[in-house]
């Protein structure tokens, strides 16, 4: 299923380019600061900007069942004292800390329970052959073991690794090494706070083994909110409002003979509300034929879009949207267009999006894609105040649901 995903995934993200497509002409309003390299952050994990609340260690058991309707909520609910960012003591006491990723994920038998209780392994599974419950052995102390049937010659026959299409299969790691990664990850450790805060002492985990647990919980948070996104559906709609404009990430390098140009980002939002959209666009140029095609992605016929006026634009409303355009080279008022129109706000999420990218590599175009998609999902969570650990084991589950 994850794979499948996966692959849907990159096709959406890869398409091939269109034949013949002209060059793109300059931009008179490129906004300067696009291909501007940002300062470099502080050696310290990037915090989340409120206290999360959705945090505690979860106490009772969440069967897998449960998880069969997602409940995504992309907007906070500004009723709850979460909201107002009224949080006690108690509950900041309450919520996930390497402390106590230490003290209560920081053995074996630990890890298995948790796993169990969050549905990322199952407690039992039926024998194919007599439909009774197989019995788990194990092997090893940092093993999930083997379901197996104890009815006579199925013994051999029905051995089935519990990890086998779960999120641990192919772990090398201990699972509370795996567990400590994970905090990690959902923390935004920097490489050399992972290999610090590691309290499992012995040699220091690698960069490559970083690099490569990095990747590999990225990949769950990507197919969650691509979920998720579709699930929520396109934004817009007759009579509302969105903002519509492209920035481009990463700045020219030439390094060992290699340009990298960067890549061009659409970024879409809709006023008055938080629905931001980001898509990477396919082989890195914004004309109307790759443009297009991710606006009717993402956003619903009929909407009042507002850009400037890069000429890509010119056909939306040929596709039946109504197109108001802001002139950012208006000498009068380049930010406002006489009848109010402004792209003031999607303009303003590009420095909080590129800020979020300040540690990463975002001349990578293996990953590139992925890590504007864990943008999305990390700012949803800052929204809603929850922490990302706890939303991080839940995007696993998900993405990795066990029947
Ligand atoms: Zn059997």
């Amino acid at each position: 299923m994850a794979a499948q995903k996966r692959a849907h995934m990159l096709r959406v993200f890869q398409q091939p380019p269109e034949a013949g497509t002209p060059p793109p002409p300059p931009r008179p309003t490129e906004p300067p600061e696009a291909t501007t390299p940002l300062p470099s952050p502080p050696h310290t994990p990037v915090q989340p900007e409120v206290a999360p609340l959705s945090a505690s260690p979860p106490r009772t058991p969440a069967p897998t069942e449960a998880v069969s309707q997602p409940q995504y909520s992309e907007v906070p609910s500004t009723s709850t004292r979460a909201a107002r960012g009224n949080i006690t003591s108690a509950e900041i006491r309450s919520m996930w800390a390497t402390y106590k990723v230490r003290d209560q994920l920081g053995t074996a038998e630990q890890c298995i329970q948790f796993a169990e209780e969050n549905g990322l392994v199952l407690r039992s599974t039926l024998c194919s052959t007599h439909r009774t419950p197989m019995p788990i052995y194990s092997k090893g102390n940092s093993d999930l073991g083997s379901f197996c049937c104890r009815m006579g010659q199925c013994r051999t026959k029905s051995s089935v690794r519990r990890a086998k299409g779960t999120w641990f299969e192919n772990a090398k790691l201990s699972l509370p090494h795996i567990f400590y990664l994970k905090y990690c990850y959902s923390r935004r450790f920097t490489q050399f706070n992972v290999q610090l805060e590691d309290y499992f002492g012995g040699p220091c985990l690698s960069s490559r083994t970083i690099t490569d647990w990095c990747s590999y919980r990225r990949e769950a948070v990507v197919i969650y909110q691509i979920d998720k996104q579709e699930h929520v559906g396109k934004i817009g709609g007759p009579g509302k409002i969105v903002q519509i404009d492209e920035s481009k990430f990463g700045k020219r390098k030439f390094n060992k003979g290699r340009i990298v140009e960067g890549h061009w980002v659409l970024g879409m939002i809709e006023d008055g509300s938080e629905y931001l959209r980001l898509e990477v666009c396919p082989e890195n140029v914004r004309f109307a034929e790759v443009l297009i095609p991710l606006i009717q992605k993402h956003v619903i016929e009929g909407t009042i879009i507002r850009t400037d006026y890069w000429k890509a634009y010119d056909c939306l409303s040929s596709y039946g949207y109504e197109h108001q355009k802001v002139n950012h080279s208006d000498p009068e008022n380049p930010f406002v267009a006489p009848d109010g129109t402004h792209t003031q706000r999607i303009e303003s999420q590009w420095r909080v999006v590129k800020s979020f990218f300040h540690k990463d590599n975002f001349n990578n175009p293996a990953n590139f894609a992925d890590l504007v998609v864990e943008f999305l999902w990390r700012k949803s969570i800052l929204k809603n105040r929850e922490h990302p650990f706890t939303k991080l084991i839940d995007a696993i589950k998900r993405t990795y649901k066990q029947k």
